[in-house]
């Protein structure tokens, strides 16, 4: 028996450890330098990737190539008033990786009970002494009063796409901050995809991930029971939500990660390997920040002055 290996098969692969971020990281053995896609730290650890890590079920392919996603760092590199007016031209781009990052998706169910108490309000007349011409009186007050009655019911709320991102590479922020991403883009997972891309390795398994799927699903069901609960205004809310037919699936999502030195010093910043939105870190002018900060000063300064005058 022979089978003809695919292209994925015929690339060797290495994994790379990363012993600063703890990221481990799929490469083809072409990539020359070996230095971590994430942090960009050279301290790491080559293994041979492992031929039983689980393969996603989905995967969203690149839109965006190299030429763009560097086009998109320059033009997000010359926004933003408070960096240095020289950045664009100083700045300069470190290699520039495209790198699958990992997710976990869930499809559930959830049936939650709650319980509550449910308040009630009532306005009703309440005498109160009180001071008129140093006289002591009584004066009728209005006062809200509420009433409080037990409630309870249940609610069963469809989840899908609940991502959890097994990303240990990129911070949650820096994922939020280049969303959204097209799920209808999604297709089958095939290892051709990963051909001269990198891809992370899933830090977190199925377990874990549906630990915080559940916390996840469990906040959302707590705030739609607290629309349910009658009344004007309630307190107590006690959810309990159990979850049924919870279906998981990772899924690999294409961003760029690259960082650029400007005066010896390095930031990072990632682009949406399918929309180009980019985020990272830059430089700040702090002369441009002390020009700010004195121009403001100067004009309270100018506001006192002019209010002393007209006194
Ligand atoms: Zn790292």
């Amino acid at each position: 028996m022979s089978s003809t290996p695919g292209p994925a098969a015929a690339a060797p692969s290495q994994q790379i450890s990363c012993r600063n971020c703890g990221a481990t990281t799929d490469f083809e053995v072409t990539a020359n330098v070996l230095r971590c896609a994430f942090c960009g730290s050279e301290q790491v650890v080559a293994q041979p990737s492992d031929p039983n890590r689980p393969t996603p079920e989905s995967i969203l392919s690149f839109v965006i190539e190299e030429e763009q996603a560097r086009a998109a760092y320059r033009e997000w590199l010359g926004n933003g008033f408070f960096r240095p007016g020289d950045l664009t031209k100083s700045a300069s781009l470190r290699e520039i990786r495209a790198v699958f990052l990992p997710f976990w998706a869930f499809d559930a169910r959830a049936n939650t009970q709650w319980t509550a108490m449910s308040g009630r309000h009532r306005t009703s007349v309440r005498q109160v002494q009180t001071v008129v011409n140093g006289q002591s009186v009584l004066r009728d007050q209005q006062v809200q009063e509420t009433d409080w009655f037990p409630a309870s019911g249940d609610h069963v709320g469809q989840y899908t796409w609940e991502l959890v991102s097994a990303s240990k590479g990129l911070e949650q922020a820096w994922v939020d901050a280049i969303e959204p991403f097209n799920f209808g883009e999604l297709r089958a997972y095939d290892g051709k995809f990963l051909l001269g891309r990198g891809a992370e390795e899933a830090a977190l398994d199925r377990a874990q991930a549906e630990d915080v799927a559940r916390k996840l699903i469990e906040a959302k069901e707590q705030s739609e029971c607290a629309r349910l609960v009658p009344g004007d205004t309630h307190r107590d809310l006690r959810v309990s939500t159990a979850l049924e037919d919870v279906a998981a699936k990772m899924i690999f999502l294409p961003v760029w990660l690259a960082a650029f030195a400007y005066k010896q010093k390095v930031y990072r910043f990632v682009v949406n390997g399918q929309t180009g939105k980019v985020t990272g870190e830059a430089p700040m002018s702090y002369l441009k920040v002390a020009l700010v900060v004195g121009a403001v000063a100067l004009v309270v300064l100018l506001i006192i002055a002019i209010v002393a005058m007209l006194k």
